[in-house]
């Protein structure tokens, strides 16, 4: 397209400010809306750090810079300027806008996923109240952005905050912008070519030694994975961050759900398992240490949820609780696994779910044993898994 074509529609401003035979930013079309409405984070260091928060809506991206980034707790107001809207294709943009270039610097997919309007969204950002639902890998639940002031059609005062729901989290407690300050976009693995079979048995040497039978259809990537000794705790917190998703405190895990959310550790192929709360467990489930034992697995920190099946074949809170007053009954308790944290001296926590999800499907040849079980339920999507997690029987 001749640069001299006076360009129009919702994109124009964006073509305006740069040179696309300079940046590596696509020039991008609007594009027709696709089933989901995607969304993109993206973290930019230009002259001044921000995050460029965008949500896709009738073919563009509407977007707004959050100098502070987003913040679980919905105390805090961060300030989202409005600014130009975005092709669709610049949600998958990574690189350097070059020196001298507008917004020259480095940008990252902080996150992305898909979201939800509350009510309709076009009426809420001419209103200037936007209420919405994300569903990424970071962000999740309700979210709110409100415009301040009127400031003249560019670079309008908004404001985004958390709104209350069990996604919300005291900042003092947790801080997703610094948690989890990385991209999302899987990236090869720094030791070795990221061909498939090579980069799980890479980043799980002892596992082929220890079980052939994990190894053998080992075909996961595991981009993200960093080369880490095996932590001895996991704190809830951290637990947190293994699923990528801000789940609060003890909420329907452990209060008013049918299980009980706990972690096993595995050093040296001795398992042990352990709380949110960080109470050792081992001793009243001694079958189950026994089975995780028996996957051949030398370290790992697995994470998951202990349920009794009822007579129905769902969950009954009542009866795993009586499995813990006589500790011969605890033989029936079935140990669903979720997800793999840590796994073969590697760090897994900035790895895609649905990757470590896949390492652990392999580890567990699929299916786990009897009463170590690899939980379909769970879905890649952290909405999706909450939503299992919290209304499933
Ligand atoms: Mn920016």
């Amino acid at each position: 397209m001749p640069t001299a074509a006076v360009a129009t529609g919702p994109l124009a401003r964006y073509w305006a400010k740069r040179d696309f035979a300079v940046t590596s930013e696509p020039r991008g079309e609007t594009a027709p809306p696709g089933e989901a409405l995607s969304f993109v984070i993206q973290k930019h260091a230009a002259s001044r750090l921000h995050y460029d928060f965008r949500l896709e809506l009738d073919g563009v991206l509407i977007s707004w810079a959050v100098p502070k980034g987003p913040s679980y707790d919905p105390a805090d107001k961060r300030m989202a300027i409005h600014v130009e809207d975005h092709p669709l294709s610049y949600g998958t943009f990574e690189g350097t806008i070059p020196p001298k270039q507008y917004g020259a610097g480095t940008v990252i997919v902080w996150d992305n996923g898909t979201w939800e309007p509350v009510g309709d969204p076009n009426e809420g950002i001419t209103k200037g109240k936007l209420v919405f639902r994300m569903h990424g890998q970071k962000m999740a639940g309700l979210w709110e952005l409100v415009k301040i002031a009127k400031g003249g059609e560019k670079q309008e005062p908004w404001i985004l905050f958390k709104k209350r729901d069990e996604f919300a989290r005291p900042k003092a407690e947790y801080d997703v912008v610094r948690a989890l300050p990385d991209s999302v976009i899987a990236k090869p693995l720094p030791t070795r070519a990221p061909r498939t079979t090579t980069a799980l048995k890479s980043a799980a040497p002892v596992v082929k030694k220890a079980s052939k039978r994990a190894s053998s259809r080992a075909d996961s990537i595991v981009p993200g994975a960093v080369q880490a000794p095996l932590p001895d705790k996991l704190t809830p917190q951290l637990a947190t961050l293994a699923t990528g998703v801000p789940l609060t405190g003890t909420w329907l895990y452990e209060i008013k759900f049918d299980g009980y959310r706990i972690m096993a550790r595995i050093d040296k192929g001795k398992a042990t398992l352990v709380t949110r709360g960080g109470h050792d467990w081992s001793a009243k489930m001694p079958g189950l240490v026994k089975e995780l034992e028996q996957l051949g697995l030398q370290s790992a920190w697995l994470d998951g949820e202990i349920v009794v099946l009822g007579d129905n074949g769902a969950p009954d809170f009542n009866a795993l609780q009586k499995s813990f007053d006589h500790r011969t009954s605890s033989a029936g308790i079935v140990y669903f696994l979720f997800d793999v944290p840590f796994f073969g001296g590697y760090d897994l926590r900035n790895v895609e779910l649905v990757h470590r999800r896949q390492v652990l499907r392999t580890l567990l040849e699929d299916k786990g044993t009897e009463h170590v079980r690899f939980s379909a339920d769970f879905e890649a999507d952290p909405a999706s898994i909450l939503t299992s997690a919290g209304t499933c029987q």
